[in-house]
């Protein structure tokens, strides 16, 4: 069998994906739909649906439709079912690790991880669904002042190809929990998980039209989501130049957006710090998930007293790593692409590779998306290798002799999503920390950011927050009542 708009000759039986609209699942209104790359091994991925304007149109309108029956639910009925969602990922979490495993090629570790993570979304907002509420505010005592923080609405959510579900149940569970309702566009590379996940929250008893996800390109149902009328606010997760085009659009329609743009994060490694451990966690944030997280550890800044001892260690722990086993592929053929191009541009401009800078020869990864880990020294900071987000497990090495010049060349950036810090002297840790331009610290660690903890970018790594009570915050809209309690004049000058 060949399917007609790939040509990819399919000899198994593949996973057939299709959109979760109204509670259930549905072809694209155009009956089109595409069979993916198996990132593993290059062969089929699943046959996924591709949504048009017509299906975002759908999406949209079932959960317009929902809307207001979901933001009068009783609070505790909304909590049970949130928590629902976080057991039955439990219940069926070896099956949904495995089809994340079949889109993304990840092992086994860290895909339950993954999984594991996207739980504890839904139980952690199922335990928050109280807070967004509002104030009573003092005026003056013949008017009843009060706040409401409201739901949007329609909340659009599109979401990368690193961490699908991951990504989807960080987005899905705050704005359900403020009494949204959700249309997710998962990456079309990385379906699978996204529409299990609406699955069970339908399995979970959530009204239908409440969790809607379609699926296709970013360029057809992505944008088609953003420009829809309907979407009161929208959640993207992915590249600069896209966030940007998406930000271009928002503008003219006032539409309130989170952007999650991805880092060029600085992990600096003072003279004074553990250097054992600082080695090993060095190695860990900048090859967890190949790479291919936006908050990995990206430009190492070594202090050049340690330079030489520390580049060492930190190579040797990275060759240690076994590719396939220690970390999986790069997700898309494009993403794959891209990072062997920065190998070339490595090359170009004069850096010096230490170790990887090609793909591994076994015969097992021979067919799929691999690269080595690779670092390169000799870096000036001003080099595209350490100012671009590769998105692979690529690190540049940048040596600095004081304080301050490490402080300068980490803010030297346009990103701003995290920044590392090495040292045991608390002073320093104090100064570092308040002096990097970004929205995480990591201080004595490469964290892997806990649901509980607020996470967003400075710079051009984005707007908003997600995670922890913050993200609450950025689901809702802030009204305010006043109440005259009696007759009286207008004491305030009118806005
Ligand atoms: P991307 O193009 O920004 O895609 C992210 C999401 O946006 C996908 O669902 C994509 O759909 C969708 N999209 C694409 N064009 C769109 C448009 N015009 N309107 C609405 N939605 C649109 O990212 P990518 O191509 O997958 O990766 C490229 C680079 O992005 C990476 O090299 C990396 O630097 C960065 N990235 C960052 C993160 C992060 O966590 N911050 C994650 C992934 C990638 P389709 O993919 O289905 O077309
Ligand atoms: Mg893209």
């Amino acid at each position: 069998m060949t399917d007609a708009l790939t040509s990819v000759r399919i000899d198994a039986p593949v996973d057939e994906i299709r959109h979760w609209i109204n509670g259930r699942a549905v072809p694209s209104l155009s009956g089109a739909h595409r069979v993916g790359t198996d990132p593993a091994t290059g062969g089929p991925g699943a046959d996924v649906a591709l949504g048009t304007a017509d299906d975002v149109d759908a999406a949209v309108r079932a959960a317009c439709d929902a809307a207001w029956a979901w933001r009068k639910i009783a609070s505790a009925d909304r909590a049970r079912i949130l928590w629902d969602i976080g057991r039955l990922i439990r219940r069926d979490l070896d099956e949904l690790v495995g089809l994340e495993i079949r889109d993304t090629g990840k092992p086994l570790e860290s895909a339950r991880a993954e999984v594991r993570g996207a739980a504890e979304y839904f139980e952690f907002y199922a335990g928050l669904v109280n807070l967004p509420a509002g104030d009573i505010i003092d005026v003056v005592p013949t008017q009843h002042v009060y706040t409401l923080r409201e739901p949007y609405g329609v909340v659009g959510v599109i979401t990368p190809w690193n961490l699908p579900i991951n990504q989807a149940a960080r987005a899905a569970a705050p704005a359900l929990a403020a009494s949204n309702v959700i249309v997710v566009k998962p990456a079309e590379t990385t379906s699978r998980t996204t529409t299990a996940l609406a699955r069970l929250a339908t399995e979970a008893g959530i009204p239908d039209g409440v969790f809607n996800v379609v699926l296709g390109k970013g360029s057809e149902a992505g944008s088609a989501l953003v420009e829809h009328p309907l979407i009161r606010k929208l959640v993207f997760t992915g590249s600069v130049a896209v966030g940007q085009s998406i930000g271009r659009v928002a503008a003219d329609r006032i539409l309130p957006l989170t952007l999650e743009l991805g880092g060029k994060s600085a992990n600096i490694v003072f003279e004074d710090a553990d250097l054992d451990f600082a080695a090993t966690e060095a190695v860990r944030a900048f090859t967890t998930n190949a790479g291919q997280v936006c908050s990995s550890g990206t430009r190492l800044l070594v202090q050049r007293s340690i330079h030489d001892e520390f580049v060492r260690a930190v190579v040797d722990a990275t060759e240690r790593l076994r590719v396939g086993e220690d970390f999986g592929p790069l997700i898309t053929r494009d993403q794959y692409e891209t990072v062997l191009s920065y190998f070339d541009i490595a090359q170009g401009e004069g850096a010096t590779l230490v170790t990887g800078g090609d793909r591994p020869t076994a015969d097992t990864l021979e067919d799929g998306f691999y690269v080595n880990p690779t670092i390169y020294t000799q870096v000036d900071n001003s080099m595209r290798i350490a100012r671009e987000e590769i998105f692979g497990p690529v690190l540049v090495v940048i040596p600095f002799d004081t304080e301050d010049e490490a402080i300068a060349i980490a803010n030297d950036s346009d990103f701003g999503l995290v920044g590392g810090v090495w040292t045991e002297d608390l002073s320093r840790t104090l100064r570092v920390s308040e002096a990097i331009e970004a929205g995480q610290i990591y201080v004595n660690t490469w964290s892997t950011a806990a649901v509980q903890t607020p996470f967003g970018g400075q710079k051009a790594s984005g707007y908003g927050r997600e995670k922890g009570i913050e993200a609450l915050n950025h689901y809702t809209q802030l009204k305010s009542v006043t109440i005259s309690l009696g007759p009286s004049r207008a004491v305030q000058a009118v806005e």
